[in-house]
């Protein structure tokens, strides 16, 4: 957990404001969520609610925000793998898969030619991703965790505990 951002509530978004993570601005369809900030300490950002809640780094606690910088910052160097656009923070947890998606790209990517099977559902499935190719681990993933409670730590899976890389190392024999 390396910083905490305060908010600073005398700044407001307005229409011109754009997502520090997605680089989108308010969309009608409200998927993203309102905007939150300012964070940072000289120029002042904002990002989407649902793009931060669900970049994997990102807390959010009574106390404030956590880690909402470092997910911007890590952002900038990862392309979606839905949109080809930089600023994607919410990677598959699958072993070496490395897509990574914004959160509405995420919350849309289905299977090519497989519309009709469902996206990524995060308010029913949670912050721990997988993207439409091995969105069954998760099943696999859950199987285990109803018996080991290997998921007690599942919502931070940057900072990988024990318990996760077991949880890694059991998918990958229930794959092979
Ligand atoms: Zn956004
Ligand atoms: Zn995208
Ligand atoms: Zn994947």
């Amino acid at each position: 957990m390396d910083h905490f951002d305060e908010l600073d509530l005398s700044v407001k978004a307005n229409k011109d404001t754009v997502c520090a993570i997605c680089r989108q601005a308010h969309r009608e369809d409200h998927l993203e969520g309102a905007f939150i900030g300012g964070f940072g300490d000289k120029r002042k950002v904002f990002v989407h609610y649902y793009c931060a809640l669900f970049s994997p780094e990102v807390k959010q606690e009574s106390v404030g925000w956590f880690n909402v910088l470092t997910a911007i910052r890590r952002g900038k160097r990862h392309k979606c793998a839905g949109c080809s656009r930089r600023g994607a923070t919410i990677t598959c947890n699958a072993p070496k898969c490395n897509r990574t998606y914004h959160f509405r790209c995420a919350a849309e990517a289905t299977l090519p030619n497989d519309s009709a099977r469902k996206a990524w559902n995060f308010r029913t499935n949670g912050k721990f991703y997988f993207c439409p190719y091995h969105v069954n681990t998760k099943t696999i993933l859950e199987a285990h965790a109803k018996n080991t409670e290997l998921l007690q730590n599942d919502e931070n899976p940057v900072f990988p505990s024990f318990t996760m890389t077991r949880a890694r190392r059991l998918i990958q024999q229930e794959l092979a």
